[in-house]
């Protein structure tokens, strides 16, 4: 061996046992969630349903009840002590946000209860300020019905029209086909950062240049990358990004609108209520400035405050070891059932996430799913709220295990053996 293959040897060992001990070290993550500490059916947990909702780490669940014990009260309103304790926890949370995303300044962070309603927000108050009859608003084959229904109700308020990227053989955007359903007619791209049913990640960057390209303004639904992937609003240049914190280890009740200021401006309120006002009268009502004026009502405070905790166990894990380990189990995961025989993949493109949909022959979605709950192990069945990405693959429903920080490999073996016990079963 040469002087420089031994240095490039020892090269590639170190650079194995750092992942081995990153992965050794979140391995052990799980121990952070208590509920995965539980046995279901006598059966120790297995997690594997994160893309519908997350597990809490203890610390998350701490923040909730220290919040709860020490700090309630209204916020934004009170001169008490309380008061602006629970002020200055919500708003520290806001700055957080801005800091995770990169958002260029705090007033572009609109608390919201989750992608869904961040959605609707755009749809509402954007869409109805300035769309009209043959406008088009251009999605993908791939979106979720959040990403849909808004859009599609918003079309039947003002005579727009839904237009639709179709997908490759991979489950990934046809770019070919995306240039030319940029038209003159475009008011909107509305489209998702990763699929929920695929795992596809969309080159989003790329797509919102060539929109800005034709001044046509871009939304990201942000639900399945937040928590897996790095974001910077900034550097991806889309126009709005909407997230949900129960999705990647954060309280439920909580999500994020981000919109570039420029717009969110020259948007009207959603609702109307206390909190988002400047003066009111019977004559008139002036709003509040930005974020305010779209966060009528007493916002959901503890939720909030419990997602800045999320933020800081992200942080402290980080997204970038994060996406490591879970790119490792998805590689073992698709290596492993990929030679099932009568397991279906569905999608296969090239930079996916940690979310993998399948069928299996003569199992309908719906047995296996009771099957391996019988076993402790908590998969998704059915059309996960996707139903025209199901109708374009020609399945009524799939099977769905996804990845989350807490996953390990020993948890991919477990169901392995499950499937192949209900293929037993059903023999
Ligand atoms: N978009 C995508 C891609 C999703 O996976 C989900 C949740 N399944 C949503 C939007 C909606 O998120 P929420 O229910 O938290 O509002």
């Amino acid at each position: 061996m040469t002087a420089t293959q031994d240095e490039q040897r020892k090269e590639s060992d170190m650079k194995n046992l750092a992942l081995q001990k990153r992965e050794l070290e979140l391995n052990q993550r799980k121990q952070d969630f208590p509920a995965l500490q539980q046995l279901i059916h006598g059966k120790p947990l297995v997690y594997l349903d994160s893309a519908a909702s997350s597990q809490k780490p203890q610390v998350v669940l701490d923040a909730l009840a220290r919040y709860y014990s020490e700090s309630h009260a209204n916020v934004h309103r009170g001169v008490h002590t309380l008061s602006e304790r629970a002020t200055l926890a919500y708003e520290k949370t806001r700055e957080h946000v801005r800091q995770f995303i990169n958002a260029a300044q705090v007033q572009e962070i609109i608390f919201v209860s989750g992608a869904t309603e961040a959605i609707n927000v755009v749809a509402r108050s954007y869409g109805d300020q300035f769309f009209q009859q043959e406008d088009e608003i251009l999605l993908s084959m791939m979106e979720h019905h959040s990403n849909i229904v808004p859009w599609q109700q918003l079309c039947e308020r003002t005579g727009a029209r839904l237009r639709v990227i179709p997908l490759t053989a991979q489950g990934e955007i046809d770019q070919s086909a995306y240039p030319q359903l940029l038209t003159s007619r475009t008011k909107l791209l509305a489209i998702t950062h990763a699929s929920n049913v695929l795992g596809t990640i969309n080159p989003i960057k790329e797509m919102t240049a060539l929109a800005h390209a034709k001044n046509i303004p871009v939304l990201v639904d942000g639900a399945q990358a937040f928590g897996h992937l790095l974001l910077d609003v900034r550097d991806l240049d889309c126009d709005f990004y909407v997230l949900s914190s129960h999705k990647a280890y954060g309280p439920t009740g909580v999500g994020v609108l981000y919109g570039k200021k420029a717009l969110l401006d020259k948007m009207p309120p959603y609702k109307g209520g206390g909190g988002m006002i400047e003066t009111v009268s019977f004559d008139k009502t002036t709003y509040a400035s930005l974020p305010y004026k779209f966060e009528a009502g007493t916002p959901n405070i503890a939720d909030v405050v419990g997602f800045q905790a999320t933020l800081e166990y992200l942080h402290e894990v980080g997204i970038g070891n994060i996406y490591e380990h879970e790119q490792n189990v998805l590689a073992y995961a698709l290596e492993k059932l990929s030679v099932i025989p009568g397991l279906d993949l569905l999608g296969n493109a090239a930079h996916r996430l940690g979310v993998i949909s399948f069928e299996l022959e003569n199992i309908h979605p719906h047995d296996l799913g009771t099957i391996l709950d019988q076993e402790g192990i908590a998969i998704r069945v059915g059309h996960h709220c996707a139903m025209p990405l199901m109708e374009h693959l020609g399945v009524p429903a799939t099977a769905r295990a996804s990845i989350g920080l807490y996953n390990t490999r020993a948890d991919i073996d477990a169901l392995v053996e499950g499937i192949h016990r209900a293929k037993r079963f059903f023999k």
